[in-house]
């Protein structure tokens, strides 16, 4: 098994198909204006099914499709197929604002697809607006209740939450979550790159939002972490059974158990949302590097990890957004939206 040097198992991998989005929700792609990746670099289907193989031989058994917006990326069913027969590979989910998830959830679950996790921070279509700068909120809802249709379980339904934006609205979000049949997870809002209008006032912690969760629905009692110890959503049960998760990556930072990684959609591979530089895969990989080859620098890299970069952030003094824009424009893979969250 690949261990780092905190004896974190490589497990997991978050595979970008995409850096383009048709949202730009102000926590995460809040300027007018960004600098793409090249098209030519980013990967084929043949490349990502060929280094999710080699991901799967170092140890990965759960592969999240993300992006920017992974439902941007042409035929991704195909994709879905294909790394759906990788040998190895437990888990196959993907990670969408939901906006063409209505004519998608059919075609990804027939591909192989096992799950799907929305976003959905506001049920008000013109706080989307405001929010998001989108106009496509009732098709978010329509292909939430699409998911569902599919049989695309457990559905999860991630909202993050920001004062003064939507912490009015945690109850109304768990009460649409039970009547699609889906899990809601409050992420707290993080000062990662892309976040660059982050202060620490606009974080609810998750102490704030179990106790607004326990007064609004009258007790929120812990979960047993259940199968998965890594999983960064602590649970929590409310009086009628319900279950909510709550990801505390500000207040409360998970890195002891992380065993995630993330590859951008030009095979830039990162060990930590908040590491500064990636390990390039892309040139080694059209350079005709070997599966052994590639297996060897990913296993050097994660035997060398250390990160641990929420918690550092934990212990900075006077806490701003990560990066100033200019970094962000020198360096696009700094940014939330190509990284793949
Ligand atoms: N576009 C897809 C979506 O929004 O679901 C997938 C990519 S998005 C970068 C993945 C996740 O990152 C989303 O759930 C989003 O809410 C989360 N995210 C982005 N910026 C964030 C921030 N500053 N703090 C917390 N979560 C953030
Ligand atoms: Fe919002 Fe996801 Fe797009 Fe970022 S990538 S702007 S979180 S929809
Ligand atoms: Fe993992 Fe880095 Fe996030 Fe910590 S900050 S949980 S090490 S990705």
């Amino acid at each position: 098994m690949n261990l780092d040097r905190h004896g974190r198992p490589l497990r997991s991998l978050r595979l970008s198909v995409t850096d383009r989005c048709n949202f730009r929700c102000r926590y995460c792609m809040p300027e007018e204006e960004y600098v793409w990746l090249p098209r030519s670099s980013l990967l084929t289907f043949e490349e990502l099914e060929r280094v999710a193989r080699v991901f799967v031989a170092a140890g990965v058994t759960g592969i999240r499709l993300t992006g920017g917006e992974p439902l941007l990326r042409r035929r991704l069913p195909e994709l879905v197929r294909r790394l759906a027969r990788v040998p190895g590979l437990e888990d196959l989910a993907l990670t969408t604002n939901g906006t063409l998830l209505a004519g998608a959830a059919a075609p990804l679950a027939e591909a192989g697809l096992r799950r799907v996790t929305v976003s959905l921070d506001t049920l008000r279509p013109e706080r989307a607006e405001a929010f998001a700068r989108t106009r496509l909120h009732a098709q978010v809802l329509e292909g939430i209740r699409a998911a569902a249709a599919a049989g695309l379980r457990p559905l999860k339904l991630n909202a993050v939450v920001v004062r003064g934006f939507n912490d009015d609205e945690l109850a109304d979000l768990v009460r649409f979550g039970r009547d699609v049949g889906a899990e809601v997870r409050f992420i707290e809002y993080m000062d990662v790159g892309g976040a660059t209008g982050w202060t620490m006032d606009q974080v609810v912690p998750r102490d704030e939002i179990v106790a607004r969760l326990a007064t609004a629905f009258g007790g929120a009692e812990p979960l047993p972490a259940g199968d998965d110890p890594s999983a960064p959503a602590e649970r929590f049960a409310l009086p009628d059974g319900t279950s909510v998760g709550v990801i505390a990556s500000v207040s409360a930072p998970f890195c002891g158990r992380c065993d995630r990684s993330r590859l951008t959609a030009d095979g830039t591979w990162f060990t930590c949302l908040y590491a500064a530089e990636g390990v390039d895969l892309r040139e080694p990989l059209r350079r005709g590097a070997t599966d052994e080859e590639l297996g060897a620098l990913v296993a050097a890299r994660w035997a060398a990890r250390t990160d641990r970069g929420a918690e550092a952030r934990l212990h900075q003094r006077h806490r701003a957004a990560l990066y100033p824009l200019e970094a962000l424009r020198r360096d696009p893979h700094k940014e939330m939206h190509t990284r793949g969250g």
